[in-house]
């Protein structure tokens, strides 16, 4: 730290992203990337709009959202586009929250949320998952905070419906309810349709997870227009470009290709089912996920040591040490033949044990 770093940010503990290694090749299994490639019309026409880079960015992002909000059946101006889901989730903290209107979110949840309200100095607090992990609707009900759910959560993969979610908005009409899809086309339901009915719910997706292109940064969210405008304002406050022209066209790109997307997703569930159905053989217990990986224990292994062993053999998952997970490790749904490496590596340590 420099000793020009403002007191204010001292304290800041960032987020700690997964391991992104270079050199080594591992079984990537530890950030939820897609196995898949991006979708062929996304990389055409990210080289396209390569040519133009010596202009700006379009920052009403307007051919994109326009495409978001025909997927959708809703109006461009219920949409906003940023620089991965993780923007406008940071956005939603500095336009809804403050001293006064405090952040809530399970204890256990997408480990930025805490991040962003240190940044900035939102006070938060923080509400159990029951023992088996699933969010008691009852906590949220007339909280009068600013709601963050990721639906399905993380890293639990669990899914509220949306009934129990329309219950949590309706029963908050003075605050805003942030739901959080970055996982919901892995077989949960969107709430996206509840957007035309309150005005205090917003709904954030990704391009990270079913669309393969975690690398453009490209997330957006939908809600009510006058919620959406005050997010612009938030956005032309921070970065009006923040959508680069390549990753742009990329999304409108992937967006006229629905069926490559709708096929990796159905793909990815069927090798969701698969792996779990043979780690339940191999003695592991497991959340019941409705996202791109699978968090899971094993009673006679140590989660730490696990992830470490499988790091060793060249397959990189991810171990959180909070404590009340520490036992577990998510494992992100990959192809099936890397389904079947970790599954045979696996078989190797339960042989072996982790010595
Ligand atoms: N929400 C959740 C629950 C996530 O796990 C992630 C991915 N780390 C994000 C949001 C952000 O994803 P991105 O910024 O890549 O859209």
């Amino acid at each position: 730290m420099s000793r020009y770093l403002s007191p204010r940010q001292s304290a800041l503990v960032p987020y700690t992203p997964g391991e992104q290694p270079r050199g080594r090749t591992y079984i990537k299994l530890n950030t939820n990337e897609s196995p898949y490639p991006p979708s062929e019309k996304a990389i055409q026409a990210a080289a396209e709009a390569a040519e133009n880079l010596n202009l700006y960015s379009d920052p009403t992002c307007k051919v994109l959202t326009e495409a978001i909000a025909e997927l959708y059946d809703i109006k461009p101006t219920q949409v906003i586009c940023t620089n991965g889901s993780d923007e406008v989730l940071d956005f939603a903290f500095q336009a809804f929250c403050d001293e006064n209107t405090p952040a809530v979110f399970p204890d256990i949840t997408y480990g930025f949320y805490p991040v962003f309200a240190a940044r900035n100095h939102i006070p938060f607090i923080t509400i159990p998952l029951k023992d088996d992990f699933t969010i008691n609707i009852d906590d949220y009900l007339g909280i009068g905070k600013t709601i963050f759910i990721a639906n399905p959560n993380a890293p639990t993969g669990i899914a509220l419906k949306v009934s129990e979610i329309e219950q949590i908005v309706a029963s908050n009409p003075d605050n805003v309810v942030v739901v959080d899809e970055a996982y919901v086309d892995f077989g949960s339901e969107s709430c996206v349709s509840l957007t035309g009915k309150y005005d205090n719910l917003l709904v954030t997706q990704t391009f990270s997870k079913s669309r393969s292109m975690a690398g453009a940064r490209l997330g957006f969210g939908i809600g009510n227009e006058k919620l959406i405008s005050d997010l612009h304002t938030i956005r032309y406050a921070t970065n009006p470009y923040n959508v680069n022209s390549m990753t742009m066209a990329a999304g409108v790109g992937v967006l006229s290709d629905e069926e490559y997307t709708r096929k990796n997703c159905a793909t990815i569930m069927e090798n969701r089912a698969y792996t779990a159905a043979e780690l339940k053989k191999r003695g592991f217990d497991m959340t019941d996920s409705y996202a791109n990986f699978i968090f899971a224990k094993q009673s006679n292994l140590d989660g730490g040591k696990l992830y470490e062993k499988l790091k060793e053999m060249g397959i990189l998952v991810r171990h959180f040490t909070a404590p009340r997970i520490s036992d577990y490790n998510r494992i992100t749904v990959g192809t099936k033949a890397e389904m079947d490496a970790l599954l045979s590596a696996i078989d190797q340590i339960l042989k072996d044990g982790l010595s």
